[in-house]
């Protein structure tokens, strides 16, 4: 069975990421490795716009999210939500048994930066954490806007998720005073999952420095010193470094203005398509994702039979609605290695399809 994914990860890996990963298994203590890892710096440091480091993780991106709470959250962390995975944070916050507060936002709604302003005001938080686009609703909130606030606080280390949207548009981690600055691999990097990554600024490894039971596997100090001699602190997944070595080739070759610009056309011509045919975008306007559409199924059609005509006659599938979103509304990826050419095609069928899609019951 073999089908295109345009759900909002995994998604689709190219030919040349699959083959770039099979290669000869090398040590992870060796020069080799140490010339791998060291060579994938410089490409991960410009995606990100940092001096700092950037680790990786041989994990999903919930291990860095979990692990980055256990490093800086000494009094408590302000969680703020407006999707399904910000409110999950929180829970996985208070599963670690740290303090936490949930700042919540309708789901679609933006992060307000006078509501994080307001709260953290309170001079109650050590710590806070922010999804740059919720991928479970496509909406993306004003990172800039929110930045320029937490600058006013500089005791509260920004840990900041930018899984489905690093790549996709400038995130200036440096410039904007990003703390600690998470992504994965199966997202907009167009890769298999299980490599995440972390850049964590001067100012966060100071606090980490000082924080009792950070653990092993996601301690930040583990992370830097082994980062300084080129290693990873455990075995990593070194086929998805070889995957990265290949992403990171493609994405200087194409240009990372280039890959912006094409992310915002393409996000724009399954709109365009999908208005045409009476939807409305879920989230607010203004605030919707550049790497995937969350779409209100405002005409009432049968989502899930959608989707099964695309799967079976288009070898497509799309996402249905994530959580109590199910049905409600539908979501469609445009993050990765798509082109012109392939949004094409995928908007030729998503209308052959809509065609013999029944309404809802
Ligand atoms: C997918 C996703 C995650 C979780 O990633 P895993 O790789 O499943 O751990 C976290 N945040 C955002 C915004 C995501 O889209």
């Amino acid at each position: 069975m073999s089908y295109k994914l345009f759900i909002p990860g995994p998604i689709a890996v190219s030919e040349k990421t699959l083959r770039a990963m099979a290669q000869p298994m090398i040590g992870h203590r060796s020069t080799d490795f140490v010339a791998l890892y060291q060579g994938l710096q410089p490409g991960l440091q410009e995606l990100m716009y940092t001096q700092d480091p950037v680790y990786l993780s041989t994990s999903s991106a919930w291990g860095v999210m979990e692990g980055s709470l256990h490093n800086v959250v000494a009094k408590k962390v302000l969680n703020c939500m407006n999707g399904a995975f910000s409110d999950k944070w929180n829970d996985v916050a208070l599963r670690d048994g740290k303090q936490a507060t949930a700042l919540k936002f309708e789901w679609g709604q933006p992060i307000d930066p006078e509501a994080v302003r307001k709260e953290l005001a309170t001079g109650a938080y050590d710590a806070i954490t922010i999804i740059h686009n919720e991928t479970s609703c496509g909406c993306m909130s004003d990172l800039p806007a929110l930045m320029k606030v937490l600058r006013e606080f500089p005791d509260v280390i920004s840990i900041i998720d930018s899984v489905s949207s690093l790549s996709a548009m400038p995130i200036k981690k440096d410039e904007l005073g990003i703390d600690v600055l998470i992504s994965g691999s199966q997202k907009a990097l167009a890769m298999p999952p299980g490599l995440s990554f972390l850049s964590v600024s001067k100012r966060a490894l100071d606090r980490a420095a000082k924080v009792a039971n950070r653990g092993y596997y996601f301690d930040y100090l583990e992370f830097q010193k082994n980062h300084e001699a080129g290693m990873t602190p455990s075995t990593p997944v070194i086929p998805l470094f070889y995957a990265l070595k290949s992403k990171l080739e493609d994405i200087k070759a194409e240009g990372l203005e280039a890959r912006y610009a094409r992310h915002a056309r393409l996000n724009q011509a399954v709109r365009d398509f999908i208005f045409s045919k009476g939807f409305k975008l879920f989230p607010k306007e203004g605030y919707g994702s550049v790497t995937l559409n969350c779409f209100a199924n405002t005409v009432g059609i049968d989502v899930a039979a959608w989707n099964k005509i695309l799967k079976s006659k288009h070898k497509l599938v799309i996402d249905g609605g994530y959580g109590k979103l199910k049905g409600k509304t539908f979501r469609i990826s445009n993050m990765g290695d798509e082109t012109d050419e392939t949004i094409a095609a995928l908007i030729k069928s998503l209308d052959s399809a809509l065609a013999e899609t029944p309404k809802a019951a």
